[in-house]
C-alpha cells in the first residue's frame, strides 16, 4: 500500500473485485472510474462488478462459511479480527490519505476520527467473538432449556460513501465477529479505501471467502445482491428512497434486512445554553464531513430570546471556516463528494429562497484556487426564517446546509421536533438538567446529545427511529442483527409423553 502521491494524479490506481481471496476482472470486463472531487481527476479504475459476479462472490462466502470459516474456534476468529484492527492502525496514515483523496473529506477527519473508529470497531468486535453466548432459561416442570446463538450464515452489505472504511467497519466487525460471511458493494463514488482494505484481510491471514468485495453501481450489483436468494441478511446504509427498495427486493426471499437510512436530526438551543458552546456544537452538527451525515444537526431550533445574538455569532463564526484543499491540514471542509450532490446543494438553496428563507451565509460555492476550480466545492450555509413545514426543514439536504427555526416554548418546540419522517439523532443545549433528560426522552431518535453533537463509540449503539432505519449498529445490539437465536428443549423426566394416551 502506499500514499497517493501529488504526481500519481495522471496515473490512476487500479483495483479488480476481491473474490475468494483473489484478485479478479469483472465477469463483463467493464471497468469505472472514481474522482477525486477535490480536483475531479481520475483517482482510480475500478472494475464494475454486476449479477454474475456476485453469483461468484456468494458462492465463495457459502464456501467459506461451510468450510474453514464456520470450523474456526472463535477465539481464533477473534485473533484475526484483532490482527486486522492492528494492520489497520499501521497503515492508517496511508489509508487516510487515499480516503481523502477518494471522499474529499479534509484530511484531519480521515486521520482522527475515520481510520481511529475504523481501527476501534474491529478491536471491540475481536472482543466479542468469544462472548456470544446463549442462556438457560428457568421453564417449569422436568424440563432444560437453553439457547444458542448461531450466525446468520452469508450477509450482503451495501455501504455510502459518506465514512467508507466507517461504514465498511460498522458491518463487517460485527457480522464476522458472530461468524458469518460477507459480500460487500461500496458505494460507487468510494470504492478506493475499502479494496485496500481487502489487502489488509489478505494480509491478516483471513480464509478465502470470508469476505468479498464487489465495487459497482447500485441498480446493478447493489441490486442483485439485495435481491439474492444465497444470502441470509443484507444490510444497508444510505438513503431512505433506496432503503424501501432494498426492503422490498429482500422480501421475496424475506431475507433479514437491517437499514441505517436519513435524518433530519432537530438541534436544539435552548435559551440557558452556553451560546459559544452551543454555536460550536451547532457547527459540529452540520459541517463536519461537509454535512454528508446521516446524523447531522440539519435542523437547528433555536429559543426566540437568543436567536438574533446566537445565529449572529453563527454566522460570524460560518464564515471563517476554512473550505478549500483537504490535503491540508488546517482545512475545515473539503469538497462535496460529487457533482450530483453539488447540484442537489444548490438546488435546495433554491428552494430555499422560494419558499421564503433566508440565506444568513454561504449559499453558493467559494472562490478557490486554480488546482480547485473543479471540485465540488459549496460554503457553510445558514438559512434563517425557516419554518419546520418547509422542504428544506423536511427533507435530507446532505450539504453544509442549515435550517434554523425559531422556538417559543417547550411544547411547541417537542411537536416541531418529532414532526419528521425521521428519527435517527437529536441534540439538546441546556444547562438545566432536568430539561435535557426530560426532551432526550420525549425526543423520537435513536440517539440523543446533550451539550455535544457527533459523539460515537464502537460500545454505544446508533440507528434510527421511524424512517432512519431497522436495528442497531456498534454495541451488543449489532449482534443481535448478526445472530439468530436458537431455543432446545430436553426432557429431564425420561417418561415417554402422555398426552395422547398409553
Ligand atoms: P444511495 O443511492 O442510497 O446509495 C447508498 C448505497 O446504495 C450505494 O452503495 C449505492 O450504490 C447503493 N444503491 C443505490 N441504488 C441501489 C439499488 N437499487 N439497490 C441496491 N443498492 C443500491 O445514496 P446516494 O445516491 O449516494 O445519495 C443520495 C442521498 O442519499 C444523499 O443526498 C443523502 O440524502 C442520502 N444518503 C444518506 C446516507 C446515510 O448515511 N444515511 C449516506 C449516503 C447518502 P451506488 O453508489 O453505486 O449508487
Ligand atoms: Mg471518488
Amino acid at each position: 500500500m502506499s500514499s497517493p502521491q501529488p504526481s500519481e494524479s495522471k496515473t490512476p490506481r487500479k483495483y479488480q473485485l476481491f473474490i475468494d481471496g483473489k484478485w479478479v476482472d469483472a465477469e463483463s470486463g467493464k471497468t469505472f472510474e472514481t474522482p477525486n472531487p477535490a480536483t475531479g481527476e481520475t483517482l482510480a479504475e475500478v472494475a464494475e462488478a454486476d449479477k454474475a459476479d456476485v453469483d461468484k462472490a456468494v458462492v465463495a462466502a457459502r464456501k467459506a462459511y461451510e468450510g474453514k470459516w464456520g470450523k474456526m474456534s472463535a477465539r481464533d476468529r477473534g485473533r484475526l479480527l484483532y490482527k486486522l484492527s492492528q494492520l489497520i492502525e499501521e497503515h492508517s496514515q496511508e489509508l487516510a490519505e487515499l480516503e481523502t483523496a477518494d471522499n474529499g473529506k479534509p484530511i484531519r477527519e480521515s486521520q482522527y476520527v475515520d481510520l481511529p473508529q475504523v481501527v476501534e470497531n474491529f478491536e471491540y468486535f475481536a472482543g466479542w467473538a468469544t462472548k456470544i453466548e446463549g442462556e438457560t432459561i428457568p421453564v417449569p416442570g422436568q424440563m432444560f432449556n437453553y439457547t444458542l446463538r448461531e450466525p446468520l450464515g452469508v450477509c450482503g452489505q451495501i455501504i455510502p460513501w459518506n465514512f467508507p472504511l466507517l461504514m465498511a467497519a460498522w458491518k463487517l466487525a460485527p457480522a464476522l465477529a458472530a461468524g458469518n460471511t460477507v459480500v460487500l458493494k461500496p458505494a460507487e463514488q468510494t470504492p478506493v479505501g475499502i479494496m485496500e482494505l481487502g489487502k489488509l484481510f489478505q494480509e491478516a491471514g483471513f480464509p478465502d471467502g470470508v469476505v468479498n468485495f464487489l465495487p459497482g453501481y447500485g441498480e446493478t450489483a447493489g441490486a442483485a445482491l439485495a435481491a439474492h436468494p444465497g444470502i441470509d441478511k443484507i444490510a444497508f446504509t444510505g438513503s431512505t428512497e433506496v432503503g424501501k427498495l432494498i426492503a422490498r427486493a429482500a422480501s421475496d426471499n424475506l431475507t433479514k434486512v437491517s437499514l441505517e437510512l436519513g435524518g433530519k436530526a432537530p438541534n436544539i438551543i435552548f435559551a440557558d445554553a452556553d451560546i459559544e458552546q452551543a454555536v460550536n456544537g451547532a457547527m459540529m452538527g452540520i459541517y463536519f464531513n461537509q454535512g454528508q451525515v446521516c446524523c447531522a444537526g440539519s435542523r437547528l431550533f433555536v429559543a426566540a430570546e437568543i436567536k438574533d445574538q446566537f445565529l449572529e455569532r453563527l454566522t460570524e463564526k460560518s464564515k471563517n471556516v476554512k473550505v478549500g484543499n483537504p490535503m491540508d491540514s488546517g482545512t475545515h471542509m473539503g469538497p462535496q463528494v460529487s457533482a450530483e450532490q453539488l447540484d442537489r446543494i444548490k438546488g435546495y438553496v433554491d428552494i430555499a429562497r422560494g419558499e421564503g428563507a433566508t440565506v444568513l451565509t454561504g449559499g453558493e460555492p467559494p472562490q478557490l484556487d486554480e488546482e480547485f476550480q473543479k471540485g465540488y466545492f459549496f460554503q457553510p450555509t445558514i438559512f434563517g426564517e425557516v419554518k419546520n413545514q418547509m422542504r428544506v426543514a423536511q427533507e435530507e439536504i446532505f450539504g453544509p446546509v442549515v435550517s434554523a427555526i425559531t422556538f417559543e416554548n417547550e411544547d411547541d418546540l417537542l411537536k416541531q421536533a418529532n414532526e419528521t419522517i425521521y428519527g435517527l439523532s437529536a441534540g439538546i443545549w441546556t444547562k438545566d438538567i432536568t430539561r435535557a433528560h426530560r426532551f432526550a426522552k420525549a425526543i423520537h431518535a435513536g440517539t440523543v446529545w446533550i451539550n455535544t453533537y457527533n459523539m460515537f463509540n464502537a460500545a454505544s449503539p446508533f440507528g434510527g427511529f421511524k424512517q432512519s432505519g431497522y436495528g442497531r449498529e456498534m454495541g451488543r445490539h449489532a449482534l443481535a442483527m448478526y445472530t439468530e437465536v436458537k431455543s432446545v428443549w430436553i426432557d429431564l423426566s425420561g417418561k415417554p409423553i402422555g398426552w395422547f394416551g398409553k
